[in-house]
């Protein structure tokens, strides 16, 4: 690793004042990340202020930036697994105080008054969404911002309680890669002995064989990396194929009650459908930015599901934690600085991650 890099003295802070934060940012489509310096809003009454002290690196954050998904808004600064100390509280604020750890997921708001967000599932408010970043906030145009930086200011209510004493680092890709493969393994029921498929060993993907054989799963992984079987085994899978080979996925035929798919990248789903057993479900997470392909019959014979599953809402997020404290499950990391973020993509891009890129927000 080289030197840090030079970091202006932040000015001191004041509840009435809008926070001077450093981050690294993308200025365009096709420009590497790189230093940035901004403004967060004034802490309003409900907001609370966090020092970021890690903050993973999800592939969403690559396929945003690089406008993969539609054209994204620049200046853009990534990242949504966001852990820090909460350094100052708005005058409303009960559930936090100075002092505390915080966590920061993949949105920052919503209406909070819609059917969904009632229902606990502010991912999917029918209103707004705030996401944490390449969004707005709920007044439809100030652009979010995420924690690739050093702070980020946070209603109260869409702030993660994070225990003390664990280790942060590990616990940071919990707020993305590990709602978005609790929820659905909970949604599907996993319990003592269901046989769940993972495919992709990949950031989603390594927590997804954690959680499963946590909540008591048989956890079969599906990759295109050799390389990776020793890993997956030591997560907690019992079956490893690789998946280049068709003949490979045999011995698996009418095995599984539940796939989850963290794929980045087209793939073709049938050879995974023959691995469920009927009325088994394929539950997409990986988000590949073309459109996917599969055959009809895949799904006919077996009568089953091609699902989605979208991240999870605040209260299944802190459940997540909770359970992954509990059980001691946290994401495998390699501890970057930010001037490394641009080495950590293309690593990420080439599937050479074990198993989480985490930025030292130190650094920024
Ligand atoms: P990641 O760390 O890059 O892992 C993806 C893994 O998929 C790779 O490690 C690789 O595993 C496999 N893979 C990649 N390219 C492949 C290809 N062309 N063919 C077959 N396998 C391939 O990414 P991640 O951060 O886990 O994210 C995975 C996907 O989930 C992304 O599309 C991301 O945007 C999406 N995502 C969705 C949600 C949601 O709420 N639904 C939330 C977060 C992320 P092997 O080496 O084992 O093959
Ligand atoms: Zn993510
Ligand atoms: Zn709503």
């Amino acid at each position: 690793m080289t030197k840090k890099l030079s970091i202006k003295k932040l000015q001191p802070m004041s509840k009435s004042r809008s926070i001077a934060t450093r981050a690294f940012a993308a200025q365009s489509a096709t420009s590497p990340l790189a230093p940035y310096q901004f403004e967060r809003r004034a802490p309003r009454a409900d907001d609370v202020v966090i020092e970021i002290s890690h903050c993973g690196i999800c592939h969403s954050d690559i396929h945003t930036v690089r406008s993969e998904w539609g054209p994204a808004t620049f200046p853009c600064v990534p990242g949504h697994e966001i852990v820090g100390k909460v350094i100052a509280v708005g005058k409303k604020v009960k559930r936090f105080k100075v002092g505390d750890l915080a966590g920061v997921g993949c949105f920052v708001d919503s209406c909070g008054k819609c059917v969904s967000c009632k229902n606990n599932e502010e991912q999917f408010c029918s209103v707004h969404t705030a996401f944490t970043y390449n969004g707005t906030e709920l007044d439809g145009k100030t652009p979010t911002q995420g924690g690739y930086a050093s702070h980020i200011v946070v209603r109260d209510k869409y702030t993660l309680k994070i225990k003390k004493g664990l280790p942060l680092e590990r616990v940071a890709p919990l707020l993305c890669a590990g709602i978005t493969t609790y929820s659905p393994l909970k949604r599907y029921k996993v319990k003592k002995g269901t046989k769940v498929g993972v495919v992709g060993l990949g950031g989603l993907g390594h927590m997804a064989v954690k959680i499963a054989k946590a909540m008591g799963g048989e956890v079969t992984v599906f990759s295109t990396s050799p390389g990776k079987e020793q890993d997956a085994r030591k997560l907690g899978a019992k079956n490893f194929v690789i998946t280049s080979d068709a003949s490979n996925f045999a011995p698996m035929a009418g095995k599984l009650d539940l796939i989850i798919d963290t794929v980045a990248a087209d793939h073709d789903f049938t050879p995974y459908l023959g691995t469920l057993k009927i009325g088994g479900t394929h539950v997409l997470v990986g988000a590949a930015p073309e459109p996917n392909k599969f055959g009809a019959m895949g799904v006919i014979f077996g009568r089953k599901a091609i699902a989605g599953s979208l991240i999870g809402g605040i209260k299944e997020t802190q459940e997540m934690l909770d359970f992954c404290a509990a059980k001691k499950v946290f994401a495998d990391i390699e501890l970057i600085e930010a001037k490394d973020i641009n080495a950590a993509y293309e690593r990420t891009i080439k599937g050479q991650v074990k198993y989480r890129f985490v930025i030292d927000a130190t650094t920024f």
